[in-house]
């Protein structure tokens, strides 16, 4: 299988052969065909190093083909750490072109993240608690998103963010799609997914 066959763009398979991807790792297999043809939520059981960033990073950058002045799409992550790194990661994924993908995380003086957010982010990547406290301030509105995805929700909720997610989701708009990543499957991860992600395919690797 090639990222060709999955359906991404050539300037995306190009932006990835510079980082040395040559070949889609198996969740990447399963994930970005159902992401680009389909129109369901997803959950996809994955451990961290199993290319799970890129399985939900480059179909989004793919999808999102033209700034809206909007957030179009968040990825809320258990650590500042994973934030970065995902915020770095998916910055590769879309070659020349200039999204704008901001991390927000609890830790670093929140008027960093208030100036970056007021340049216009496209893409959000943060921490529960620290997304809350800007969407309370009135600084992140995520009311028009395309795309809202969990990445490693199992952490997230060892972590005490489950009230924080709930709320979160409450200030989403409805027509979003969702993606849930996990390592593993508590009853309260499919518990969420019930509530809040309607129908949904499950993928694992
Ligand atoms: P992740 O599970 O997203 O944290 O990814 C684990 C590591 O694998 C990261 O260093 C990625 O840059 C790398 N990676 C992800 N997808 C691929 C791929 N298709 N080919 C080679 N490396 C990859």
């Amino acid at each position: 299988t090639t990222f060709q066959d999955l359906g991404i763009s050539d300037n995306i398979i190009q932006a990835l052969r510079l980082k040395g991807y040559e070949h889609p790792t198996p969740i990447q297999i399963k994930t970005i065909p159902l992401f680009l043809t389909g129109e369901a939520n997803i959950i996809g059981q994955a451990q961290t190093g199993t290319g799970k960033t890129a399985a939900f990073g480059v179909p989004i950058i793919q999808n999102i083909t033209q700034k809206t002045g909007r957030v179009q799409a968040i990825i809320l992550t258990p650590t500042r750490e994973l934030a970065l790194q995902v915020c770095e990661e998916m910055e590769t994924f879309g070659g020349i072109r200039n999204l704008s993908i901001i991390p927000v995380f609890g830790g670093q003086p929140i008027t960093v993240q208030l100036r970056e957010l007021s340049a216009g982010a496209d893409i959000v990547v943060g921490t529960p608690g620290r997304v809350i406290d800007l969407i309370h301030r009135k600084r992140l509105d995520i009311s028009h998103l395309s795309y809202f995805v969990l990445d490693e929700a199992d952490e997230m909720l060892n972590m005490g963010f489950i009230d924080d997610i709930k709320e979160i989701i409450q200030h989403t708009n409805d027509d979003k799609r969702m993606l849930c990543f996990s390592a593993t499957m508590p009853k309260q991860i499919l518990g969420i997914a019930k509530k809040y992600m309607g129908d949904y395919e499950m993928v694992a690797v």
